[in-house]
């Protein structure tokens, strides 16, 4: 209860106990009643000092009580009073200052923790505070860093009552409300998803930076018309986004690329209007979904032509085998691939790949699929076609791939051998049809490529065989069943035997028959021994040579045939050298024939093993020249001693003029040159005349001597041996 709405009952009090008191009093003393009202106003004194003292008893009380610290200076600035409420700093201040300080006093001593500027700037405010005391709060920080809320008030009587009260916990919680507040919106606003917050009517209340960059650059005003759309419509939350899961949506700009959203959306009732909003958080998936499809398509396509790959080659393979229309499977393989990508560089193979792919898919229709399978191999997958067009097809691919092709200024021309098997006929689970097109493309490639092969049973019978005779060849090898034969040359002019041909001979016991050359070196090559076929041929040649030793009835050369996997190693020169090395022969006595078509494309792969073979001395020809590719620039790049005119050449002599043709070209080439020319397949005395006439005296053929038994040409020198003496009876 207010303490001043009291007075009107004690002042009625008041008044009867002073009647009450002079009565009384004038009794007790029995005097009368004037002197009892006389000695009224000295006890009335007495009786109001005790009041007033009671009563400033009760304010200082109050003052004490109050949360504040209260203090009163006098007019003239010195503290005259102040409650026990001060709090250590102040009561520390206070203690180290005189009674009754002065306020400039008080605030030295209270600022002491400021540097000697701030201090008197802190100090002049302060002052002047003090000197308006205006009662407007004023906040402050003290020397333990608490802050406290003043406010000063001049009293009527020209004293100044300061009033002061702790507010550091309010400062405290309103710093942590304003960081937590900095805190939100900087991860808003860094957050690399762009945020919107929308009213009830889908107008924009809050967009962060992000979503401004995803918007280009400019703030939406509202979701309506904004761009932004739901690529699926299913869902029910805020504004057709799903309240719980994500939602896919595409932001489409005229100004720019759509982008592909992940939408998040939370509904959210602002205070003031109750409507519900909604707040909407969007990632932008663009770079991710492209990223994501190109992996996808990396994993179905081939990246080099953009074919489909091997993996999903499989796929369409069994889908083929499945679909009750039947298809055609057509394994194609580009013929002398390897050779125009060593010639001309790894850039004009794939260039030559990209474009055969282009080629492909322009002759198909759209539901077909064409894959690459490695290399230069591809394969059509041709749904629902009937094994009547399965020709018609290859001869569309041919076609395709015919017209030549200008890249990088290299002049190419491609050809392809195509094996074509027929679903189901020809296998009814992919793995089965597969197989089947494999071996009709072995075919066409053996039957010297450029060629399709559609699949018959007896394909399976031939690589059966073949795989037998792999098997057997390198028991051969082991069970030593191979020899060389050998075929001289002659001089015709002189009519000497001048050198021989070592050519080789295989009876395989196990398969009870002669293989020729022509289908062994394949089997060979197949069973990866191709190298090790060579490695004999050198070192029984080269112990051929030494049993001959000097003999004058025995060729001054013999020529060996290498493969060409053998003469891209470059050790195989320094290999020659030693075994000729140990065997004691001059390595000019040992010529090495180069494969005449691979050797001209394979150029740069063989390079420098014939450099090397030439350091070591060893003569080199090239063979079956004439009857291949081989274009005369490249001869001219060959470090060959002798060319050695291709049989088919031979043959058209004398009466085919282009024959002709030929052989006088190579006698003018080898004359540039400074070499021999060598007739190879030499069968009749015309042929040999029409040679020597175009100044080609050497020839090799059935004329002079079919390949026989090293000790057949040159019989070994029977040795005399002496009959031991018999004793005499
Ligand atoms: P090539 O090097 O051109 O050998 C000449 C081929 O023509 C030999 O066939 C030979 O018997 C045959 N020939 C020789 N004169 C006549 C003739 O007047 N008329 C006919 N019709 N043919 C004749 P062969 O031995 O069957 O060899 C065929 C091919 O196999 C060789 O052609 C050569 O490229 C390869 N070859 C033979 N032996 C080896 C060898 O030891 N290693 C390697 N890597 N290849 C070999
Ligand atoms: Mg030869
Ligand atoms: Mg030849």
């Amino acid at each position: 209860m207010p303490h001043h709405s009291r007075p009107s009952l004690p002042i009625i009090l008041l008044a009867a106990t002073l009647a009450g008191s002079a009565v009384l009093l004038a009794h007790a003393l029995g005097r009368p009643l004037w002197l009892g009202i006389l000695a009224l106003p000295p006890l009335g004194l007495a009786w109001w000092q005790m009041r007033l003292w009671s009563e400033l008893r009760l304010r200082r009380a109050v003052m004490e009580a109050t949360p504040y610290r209260a203090a009163i200076y006098a007019p003239d600035q010195r503290l005259i009073w102040h409650n026990a409420r001060p709090g250590q700093v102040w009561a520390d201040t206070l203690a180290r200052l005189p009674p009754r300080p002065m306020l400039e006093q008080v605030l030295k001593a209270a600022l002491w923790h400021l540097p000697a500027r701030e201090r008197e700037a802190e100090i002049c405010r302060r002052m002047s505070l003090h000197e308006s005391a205006d009662g407007e709060p004023a906040e402050l920080c003290d020397a333990e860093g608490n802050w406290v809320r003043q406010c000063e008030r001049r009293l009527p009587s020209g004293e100044v009552a300061s009033f002061v009260t702790d507010i550091s916990h309010v400062r405290r919680s309103e710093l942590a409300v304003a960081e937590s507040e900095a805190r939100l919106r900087l991860l808003l606003e860094m957050a690399p998803v762009g945020i919107w917050q929308l009213d009830a009517q889908g107008r924009t209340v809050f967009a962060n930076r992000h979503l401004i960059r995803l918007f280009g650059g400019e703030m939406p005003k509202a979701l309506a018309n904004s761009g932004l759309a739901l690529m699926s419509a299913e869902s029910e939350g805020p504004f057709g986004f799903s309240a719980c899961t994500e939602s896919e949506a595409v932001l489409d700009l005229p100004s720019r690329a759509q982008l592909r959203l992940l939408v998040a959306a939370s509904p959210w009732t602002p205070s003031e209007d109750g409507k519900p909003g909604c707040v909407l958080s969007l990632l932008d998936m663009t770079p991710l979904k492209a990223a994501q499809e190109r992996i996808e398509h990396l994993a179905e396509h081939d990246p080099l032509t953009g074919l489909s790959n091997r993996a999903s080659f499989h796929a369409g393979l069994n889908a083929l085998v499945a679909d009750p229309r039947g298809g055609l499977l057509l394994l194609i393989d580009l013929d002398h691939f390897k050779s125009a990508n060593d010639r001309y560089g790894h850039g004009v193979g794939d260039a030559l790949l990209v474009e055969a792919a282009h080629r492909l898919r322009g002759v198909v229709r759209p539901s077909d699929i064409v894959s690459r399978l490695g290399g230069d191999e591809f394969a059509i997958l041709a749904f629902g076609a009937d094994p009547q067009t399965a020709l018609v097809l290859a001869g569309r691919v041919r076609d395709c791939l015919r017209p030549r092709l200008i890249i990088e200024g290299a002049d190419l021309s491609v050809t392809a051998s195509i094996g074509i098997a027929c679903a189901p006929e020809h296998g009814d689970d992919g793995e089965a049809l597969l197989r089947a097109a494999d071996l009709a493309l072995y075919e066409a490639k053996a039957q010297g490529r450029n060629t399709v092969i559609p699949f018959r049973p007896s394909l399976r019978e031939r690589s059966e065989q073949r795989a037998e005779l792999r098997e057997a060849f390198a028991e051969a090898l082991e069970a030593g069943e191979l020899e060389l034969h050998l075929q001289p040359q002659q001089d015709t002019e002189r009519q000497v035997m001048i050198g021989a041909e070592a050519l080789i001979r295989w009876n395989s016991r196990r398969l009870g028959r002669w293989i020729s050359p022509a289908e062994l070196i394949p089997a060979a090559s197949e069973a990866g021994l191709l190298q090790e076929l060579d490695r004999f041929v050198l070192r029984r040649a080269v112990e051929i040579i030494a049993g001959w030793g000097e003999r004058p009835d025995a060729p001054r050369v013999l020529g060996i045939n290498i493969s060409i996997t053998t003469l891209h190693e470059l050790a195989f020169a320094q290999e020659v050298a030693e075994v000729l090395a140990a065997a004691g022969v001059a390595p000019h006595r040992l010529e090495i024939e180069i494969p005449e078509d691979l050797a001209i494309r394979d150029l740069p792969g063989v390079a420098r093993t014939l450099a090397a073979l030439r350091e070591v001395g060893v003569p080199l020809s090239l063979d079956d020249f004439g009857g291949g590719h081989s274009g005369l620039p490249h001869v001219v790049r060959l470090p060959v001693q002798r060319l050695k005119l291709d049989r088919s050449i031979v043959a058209g002599l004398p009466d085919d003029p282009k024959s002709y043709a030929v052989l006088r070209a190579t006698m003018a080439l080898a004359r540039g040159m400074g070499i021999e020319v060598i007739g190879e397949g030499v069968e009749t005395q015309s042929q040999a005349f029409a040679l020597r006439r175009a100044g080609c005296n050497i020839i090799q053929g059935y004329l002079i001597a079919k390949p026989m038994p090293a000790d057949e040409l040159v019989p070994p020198l029977v040795e005399f041996q002496a009959e031991p003496l018999r004793a005499s009876a």
